[in-house]
């Protein structure tokens, strides 16, 4: 399993971003799947994207559920 660390970016604008959020807090993945990478939040580490493949995320916002910073994938 390989680690990524996710860019945190300011809150987008409100319709400029597609962001994935959970209503509860703490240390929970926003996405899990059967690849073989995780992205970690890039202020507290906590995995947002659980065992999924590489370039399968573009184009999302990931609102942090454990620290309630917005990342993104670097370089996509
Ligand atoms: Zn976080």
């Amino acid at each position: 399993m390989k680690n990524y660390q996710m860019e945190v970016i300011p809150e987008p604008a409100q319709g400029t971003a597609a962001i994935l959020a959970l209503n509860k807090s703490g240390q929970y993945p926003l996405m899990e799947g059967k690849g073989t990478t995780n992205y970690l939040c890039g202020a507290c580490r906590n995995v947002i994207c659980k065992s999924v493949e590489r370039g399968q995320i573009i184009n999302l916002v990931f609102k942090c559920p454990n620290c309630g910073s917005y990342n993104h994938i670097k370089g996509t």
